[in-house]
């Protein structure tokens, strides 16, 4: 068992944030700590009749900006310190780019993958029952997260509106588009990660159409980015999920990969074209490209790969991929990391279009959603890199700077109750 805490990673990231911007600890102190903690035990029945307990979590890490936002992950790992991670990380990421959230995250201990779709429907129905005290959408607004999607959220739709008696498409983003979903609201994060990805190399004058780009994680993140950059005229050589990852110098045919995948199911480690090489998720972190997108998981950049990593540039598509240990080894190797909460926040941003969309029930067209996507992220990212160059610190350290000042301002403004 590894001693792994990514909200110790978390809070180190906001104290050294703090000391860069010479906070007092009594400035910043409501930061360290999440609003609401709630952990759930509830029973699922099961198709042969059996019944199972499942544990689940919601947590509300901070509502000084706005409703908590952030998305119910299903894992067979997930922990309570990992939500509570992953709930801080959201509401840092809603402060840099500046959409009027606070931040939260919800998990369920278990593998999907396991479970009928009858199952699923139940547990997601019965956990969404056992979270509805928190959840509303002036409250907090749930959304996908690794293992959840859009069928999920439409249970999850269902099952709070028909609690309250009447329709609430607002209390859940990343919907279906017939029940109040946002069009571009699949492709939002994948289409941040790129907007990031390009907006960087353009900063680190690297041609787009000449980067070599390596990707981790084939899910909703990483197979969107991996389209969207490939349409950057940017080459994939490696691209890798669960089973195990693909490697070609020349560049993968990243449609027949995702094609595949759809049909498939997370079974790379099977497909086979000539000049494609079979690698293990180790050896995409350390291969040989310009660009490394890590788009699966947390703790995957550590103290044990981060010396042989070989890129010039990394761009978070997952949260926290990287530790704090290996923060420090990549910024002395001189590799740039763009962070997670600047370069996976396309996926939020739309939600918050959708949210939106849901209150004012009207609905955007699709360029108009891209556009003004475009636009947040492209002001974000100029506004991290401005600080990273004005005062010589790690676009992290810039990114969690720009956001902390932004929530302390708002906790000073509305004062502390009572
Ligand atoms: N789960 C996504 C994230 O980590 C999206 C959250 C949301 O849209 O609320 O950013």
């Amino acid at each position: 068992m590894s001693t792994y805490n990514p909200y110790d990673n978390v809070l180190e990231t906001i104290r050294n944030a703090a000391s860069i911007l010479g906070l007092a600890e009594s400035d910043y102190a409501t930061t360290m700590y999440p609003e609401r903690e709630l952990k759930v035990s509830f029973p699922v029945m099961m198709d042969d009749g059996t019944v199972k307990i499942f544990e689940g979590y919601r947590v509300q890490h901070s509502s000084s900006r706005g409703p908590c936002k952030g998305g119910i992950r299903y894992h067979q790992d997930v922990n309570i310190d990992e939500v509570k991670a992953l709930a801080a990380w959201m509401t840092f990421k809603c402060a840099v780019v500046g959409i009027p959230y606070g931040g939260a995250k919800g998990a369920v201990k278990v593998d999907p993958s396991k479970l009928s779709s009858a199952e699923l429907q139940r547990l997601t129905r019965r956990y969404t029952a056992m979270i509805a005290p928190l959840i509303g959408p002036d409250q907090d607004i749930p959304a996908p997260d690794v293992n959840t999607n859009g069928q999920v959220m439409g249970w999850i739709m269902d099952t709070y509106s028909m609690l309250k008696g009447h329709a609430i498409p607002g209390v859940v983003t990343g919907k279906p588009i017939e029940i109040g979903g946002s069009l571009g609201r699949v492709e939002a994060t994948g289409r941040g990660v790129m907007i990031t990805t390009r907006e960087s190399l353009k900063k680190l004058g690297i041609p787009a159409d000449k980067a070599r780009v390596a990707i981790q994680g084939m899910g909703n993140v990483g197979s969107i980015s991996a389209k969207l950059i490939a349409e950057l005229g940017a080459k994939i050589v490696a691209v890798s999920d669960v089973s195990g990852g693909l490697y070609s110098s020349e560049g993968l045919n990243i449609s027949a990969i995702r094609e595949y995948l759809s049909v498939r199911g997370r079974l790379l480690k099977d497909y086979n074209e000539p000049g494609v090489n079979h690698i293990t998720n180790q050896e995409l972190i350390t291969c040989g490209a310009d660009v490394l997108v890590p788009a699966a998981m947390e703790n995957q950049i550590t103290e044990k790969n981060a010396a042989d990593i070989q890129v010039k540039v990394i761009v978070e598509g997952a949260n926290g991929p990287t530790t704090v240990a290996a923060d420090k080894i990549l910024e002395e190797k001189g590799i740039v990391v763009v962070p997670d909460i600047l370069a996976n926040a396309g996926g939020v941003v739309v939600s918050y279009f959708e949210w939106v969309q849901n209150l004012q029930s009207l609905v955007w067209d699709e360029d108009e959603v891209n556009k003004t996507l475009n636009r947040i992220m492209c002001k974000a990212i100029d506004e991290v890199f401005d600080l990273h160059t004005e005062k010589k610190i790690t676009l992290r350290a810039s990114a969690y700077c720009l956001a902390l000042k932004k929530l302390v301002t708002a906790k000073n403004i509305r004062g502390i109750f009572p």
